[in-house]
């Protein structure tokens, strides 16, 4: 008998990043998308009403007629995909974790809870531990949180994992030129952006220099994180590109590394998504190109499905001890990709299923027809 699909919901949908979902789950062999929510501007109306489609390609077709309701259980789903500004998806997300839904965010609210998983498949899939705790902690029950990092923050860890795995890092340097594309829509005005870079972003240092830190960091006793020690200084631009994050880094090393095995450890970097296959994943988490002038975000965001982060530009540095250049896409490994990657990982966990009574509902559904 073939396995029911399990059942999402995406909190944000008509937005920048909601609309990412929409794209990566259409045709998704284990989910299928059956609610949607966003705010009272949208509420009541069907998604093909209220959203303005703005990715290349239309609108999925099985989105247009679905109603597009309040961001608040019991939605018509069997866990939730949130893209909700932080500042509500905080009160919102645990709202659904109450309720029993497990919660895939996006959004900082509750990136930097100790209980809370900040995931990257590819490398702290251990993390999951703390949904036990996490879940005793709040009176969860079955939901619980698990959030992405920031989308500057997940490019740019992807390309340290290998390096502090192999080397240790001691301490990095980062400075973004990020796309308009993560200031959601319709984001920084054509004015202040046109002929310009914009040297702030709000609270995008420390979101990196915090977050960093968490991911890397290792699960110890209690199912508690030790953040990984290293020291991390963070400058973060608004540049006119539409789409991809590029990260220029420095790093110094805990250990002396020849340039080719800095290289050698990032190319053949893979991790649990790619041994399991998991759909989403890429086959090579962290593409390395030689060429003097990559990566650049026109010709390299969509690296492996927008997956892949490319790396370029290693070179031994004057003061620290080597520089790269790091560039992947925002709106895909850095936010909706990043949230299916780890439902895909909950999932292949056994920590999301399609939920029983809904199986109940089908099977009652089908016992009919
Ligand atoms: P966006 O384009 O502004 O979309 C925001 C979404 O939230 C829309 O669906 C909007 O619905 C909904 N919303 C706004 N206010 C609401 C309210 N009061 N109640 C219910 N729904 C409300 O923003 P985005 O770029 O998609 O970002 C969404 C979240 O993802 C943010 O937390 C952001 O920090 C995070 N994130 C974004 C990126 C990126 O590259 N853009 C990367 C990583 C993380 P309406 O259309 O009805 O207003």
């Amino acid at each position: 008998m073939a396995t029911r699909k399990i059942r999402a919901g995406i909190l944000g949908a008509t937005g920048t990043v909601g609309q990412r979902f929409l794209q990566l789950l259409e045709n998704h062999p284990q989910f299928e998308v059956t609610a949607l929510a966003a705010s009272d501007r949208s509420q009541g109306k069907t998604y093909s009403q209220a959203c303005v489609w703005r990715l290349p390609g239309g609108m999925p077709a099985f989105a247009k007629d679905l109603p597009v309701e309040a961001p608040e259980p019991p939605l018509d789903c069997d866990f939730v995909f949130s893209s909700l500004p932080s500042d509500m998806a905080r009160d919102c997300e645990e709202n659904f974790a109450r309720a029993g839904y497990p919660v895939v965010s996006n959004s900082a609210a509750w990136r930097m809870e100790p209980d809370v998983p900040l995931l990257i498949p590819e490398i702290n899939p251990g993390h999951l531990a703390l949904i036990e705790n996490q879940r005793r902690n709040h009176g969860f029950g079955r939901g619980y949180l698990v959030t992405n990092p920031n989308c500057s923050t997940i490019i740019l860890a992807l390309a340290l994992a290998p390096v502090e795995t192999e080397f240790g890092i001691e301490s990095v340097v980062a400075t973004t030129m990020q796309a308009l594309s993560g200031a959601g829509y319709p984001g920084v005005a054509s004015l202040d952006i046109a002929d310009n870079v914009l040297p702030y972003i709000a609270q995008e240092e420390e979101k990196m220099e915090r977050e960093v830190r968490k991911i890397l960091g290792k699960v110890g006793a209690g199912a508690k994180i030790a953040d990984a020690p290293m020291r991390i200084s963070a400058q973060c631009h608004r540049v006119d590109v539409t789409d991809g994050h590029l990260v220029a880094t420095r790093v110094k090393l805990a250990r002396a590394a020849k340039i080719e095995d800095l290289r050698r450890a990032m190319e053949s970097f893979s991790g649990v998504p790619q041994q399991l296959k998991l759909h989403t994943a890429p086959a090579q988490p962290v593409i390395v190109r030689s060429e003097l002038d990559r990566p650049q975000p026109r010709l390299d965001r969509d690296a492996g499905g927008g997956m892949s982060v490319t790396v370029g530009r290693i070179f031994p540095d004057s003061v620290m001890d080597y520089r790269f250049v790091v560039l992947g896409h925002n709106t895909i490994r850095g936010a909706a990709g990043a949230a299916v990657l780890n439902a895909e990982l909950l999932v292949a966990q056994g920590l999301l299923a399609a939920s029983a009574p809904a199986n109940a509902a089908v099977a009652e559904g089908e016992r009919r027809r």
